[in-house]
């Protein structure tokens, strides 16, 4: 239903809380987060998420939740019930790869069976599940082509936002058929579902088109398909009543 993404030099925790809840309108059943942790941690994704509100989630942050890149998400359910396990982010078997999706995956049962029969246990009943595995598991040498692999095999709709424990200095996106939006920031990159959730923070964005996707960086971004050709996106400024 709601995706929230940022990289850049501030503590992403209460950032993408804030936008969470800027999103709350929507409606939504469950609500997560996933971190690239640093300072005084182990580096690595960390992620918590929960069936409820974006309160119950920032109740159940462990302490020590610092990192400056994460993305975040409230799901309306659409394959299997609104409880924790099916709550966002999704991770592959490593815990290497976080994905966050709204939309729905068409093929999602067919997928399922086949992560199963190569004997991976699959840790929700959700469609999204799926990305996280095909992600972790493809070879290729970027995130942008591993993101681009996984979603070859994908029928259905999508806007994503990926991390990888292996690339912390970047947040993959996608959009099919469900928006996404950049905010453009100082030395900051936002990512946003909806508007809503970055114009507090910058007016400056890039809407992605279907088949569109992008790389964020706390200093830049770039905007390609997923066939991989680069495209090109001014961004723009958007007038909003808050
Ligand atoms: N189809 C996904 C799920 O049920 C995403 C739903 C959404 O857009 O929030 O988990």
């Amino acid at each position: 239903c709601g995706i929230v993404g940022y990289i850049g030099k501030r503590d992403t925790a209460p950032l993408l809380l804030e936008g969470l809840q800027r999103l709350e309108y929507r409606g939504y059943d469950s609500a997560g987060i996933a971190i690239h942790a640093s300072g005084k941690t182990t580096p690595g994704l960390k992620t918590a998420k929960t069936k409820g509100r974006v309160r119950d989630l920032e109740d159940r942050l462990p302490k020590r939740f610092q990192g400056t890149a994460g993305i975040a998400h409230t799901r309306w359910a659409t394959h299997g019930v609104p409880n924790d396990a099916n709550a966002h982010p999704h991770l592959d078997a490593a815990e290497q790869v976080a994905v966050v999706h709204n939309g729905i995956i068409d093929n999602a049962a067919e997928l399922r069976a086949k992560l199963e029969a190569d004997g991976i246990a699959l840790a929700s009943d959700t469609d999204t599940e799926v990305l996280a595995h095909l992600i972790g598991r493809s070879d290729a040498e970027t995130l942008e082509a591993r993101v681009q692999e996984a979603l070859r095999h994908i029928e259905g709709t999508y806007g994503i936002a990926v991390l990888h424990a292996d690339f912390p200095d970047r947040i993959v996106v996608a959009r099919n058929g469900s928006p996404v939006v950049l905010g453009i920031g100082e030395k900051e990159m936002f990512v946003a579902s909806d508007v809503a959730a970055l114009v507090s923070h910058t007016r400056q964005v890039v809407t992605l088109d279907d088949g569109e996707m992008a790389t964020i960086k706390a200093g830049d971004y770039r905007t390609y398909t997923t066939e991989g050709s680069r495209t090109s996106s001014s961004p723009e400024t958007v007038e909003y009543a808050a």
